[in-house]
């Protein structure tokens, strides 16, 4: 037995500000082009495509069904699957719309 404070909780859905430095490069760079961001377990792709992921999705926006609307309007996301994981491709498609966010 050892008396110690437990370390701090895991954060879920990996680590925000990766995904932020991620999308602010594509959005910042490389408009319009497809990024291999890396490899994760099925279903990752997912998650993202319906908002789960804050990086993706502006500020405060809370709704789900905002978030899945706004993921359909302004990213591009598709898998290639391999094995127990998948390659997770990401566009930037959003910037020209007048959706409130971009202009
Ligand atoms: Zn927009």
């Amino acid at each position: 037995m050892d008396i110690t404070d437990p370390p701090p909780p895991k954060r879920g859905r990996g680590s925000t500000s990766k995904w932020k430095e991620i999308t602010r490069i594509l959005k910042t760079k490389y408009p319009g082009q497809f990024a291999l961001v890396g490899s994760y377990s099925n279903g990752v792709a997912t998650q993202i495509r319906q908002g789960k992921y804050a990086a993706f999705v502006p500020d405060g926006m809370e709704l789900t069904a905002s978030r899945i609307d706004y993921m359909q309007r302004h990213w591009e996301i598709t898998t290639r699957r391999k094995g127990q994981s998948s390659d997770i491709y990401i566009k930037w498609i959003g910037g020209d719309c007048t959706c409130g966010y971009c202009t």
